[in-house]
């Protein structure tokens, strides 16, 4: 945990960003840049020229998420933005990418329908058994731990030493975590992606993503993706995620304090047919949780005895909002299955949210009772 806990961002200093380099009249919060045109007469030298390249929110909200990274950032309009502009920008014909078969779904999506066809080999493995048969001959390798939604962990450190040691890069999705949870650049992987849409933004009201790395070619490969497909976030957007980074320190210790205290009690309800949450002792990731994460996260799985129960679960708890996504200040739950998910019907993703915790619990408990 020392080695953790030694690179965690210095929150406070984080809420003075801004501030501790203003010149006297200027506005504390941020200002929303909202233009395509810059005024440029003559040569452009290195002015801003144009809104697909350059704009003043984006270099804010970049600076901010660097310090919580502690690596240079680019920010995408949404996570598969960030997660299309990591895999486009470092992938060529003929190479290897491996993915877990039980990470978010629309990454293997993007391998099967696109990547492929652009002659690049995609390999699956499942989470829990990412290390099996060795990383040689793979030019990416893709990871997702906590893997979304299963809660499967993989060793980020052992991973990252053995594929640089045969030649290829890695990249950890870490959107379930964030990195006040976990920081894989610090175990040793070449660059993070990350959908902000989640606990970053915070509040259910945006998309964005963000790609963070401390390779200086990596970082300039996503850069020129993102000028040159047009990938690129609204100013609105960028704007709110600043916004909802400023909260991120308080919301996530919330969430991730009442996680703890409401996985302990959750085990223990006689609905619940089996629970995964990494801070649970007796979770099959625990030990690795607890040696390569700061936090155990806001996300649970629950199964219920079935998709009847499940779905009463979910839709009569006042304190759950039915809805996908997670992340939010408001718990939310679904069923993943009804997505495609390789899962029980009855498994329920459980995200939980900025409640005071013995409401939610009140409000769980009381919709578990009646099942
Ligand atoms: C939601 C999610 C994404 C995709 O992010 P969007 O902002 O919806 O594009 C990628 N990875 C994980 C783990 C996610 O949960």
């Amino acid at each position: 945990m020392d080695d953790i806990e030694r690179h965690a961002p210095a929150m406070g200093a984080f809420l003075h960003l801004r501030g501790n380099a203003l010149s006297k009249g200027e506005p504390v919060a941020l200002p929303l840049v909202q233009s395509s045109m810059y005024h440029l007469p003559g040569e452009p030298e290195r002015f801003s020229n144009y809104g697909r390249v350059h704009n003043a929110t984006w270099v804010a909200l970049e600076h901010a998420l660097e310090h919580l990274e502690g690596a240079p950032c680019r920010v995408f309009p949404s996570g598969m933005g960030a997660i299309s502009a990591a895999l486009f920008a470092t992938l060529k014909a003929g190479q290897r990418l491996l993915i877990p078969g039980d990470g978010y779904y629309v990454t293997r999506l993007l391998s099967d329908r696109y990547l492929r066809r652009l002659g690049i080999e995609v390999v699956e493995r499942p989470t829990a058994e990412f290390t099996t048969g060795g990383f040689a001959g793979l030019d990416v390798v893709f990871l997702e731990t906590p893997s979304n939604p299963g809660l499967d962990l993989v060793d980020l450190a052992a991973v990252a030493r053995a594929v640089r040691a045969s030649g290829g890069i890695t990249i950890c999705d870490n959107t379930t975590m964030t990195p006040l949870g976990q920081r894989p650049l610090d175990l040793g992987v070449d660059m993070v992606v990350a959908s902000d849409t989640k606990a970053m933004g915070g509040h259910s009201d945006l998309l964005m993503g963000h790609v963070a790395t401390r390779d200086p070619d990596l970082l300039q490969a996503v850069d020129d993706w993102r000028r040159i497909s047009g990938a690129i976030p609204g100013p609105h957007e960028a704007w709110l995620l600043h916004r909802g980074l400023e909260t991120l320190d308080v919301r996530y210790d919330r969430m991730c304090t009442s996680a703890e205290i409401l996985a302990e009690r959750l085990a223990q309800h006689s609905a619940v047919k089996a629970i995964r949450f990494p801070g649970l002792p007796s979770d099959p990731s625990h030990n690795l949780a607890r040696s390569q994460m700061r936090r155990f996260g806001f996300l649970m799985s629950l199964t219920l005895e079935d998709a009847g129960k499940a779905e009463q679960f979910i839709n009569t708890c006042p304190l759950l909002r039915p809805a996908t996504s997670f992340g939010g200040v408001h718990s939310s739950a679904e069923r993943r299955i009804r997505w495609g998910d390789a899962v029980d019907p009855g498994f329920v993703r459980l995200s939980v949210g900025c409640e005071p915790v013995e409401e939610l619990w009140q409000a769980l408990n009381g919709a578990l009772d009646t099942l």
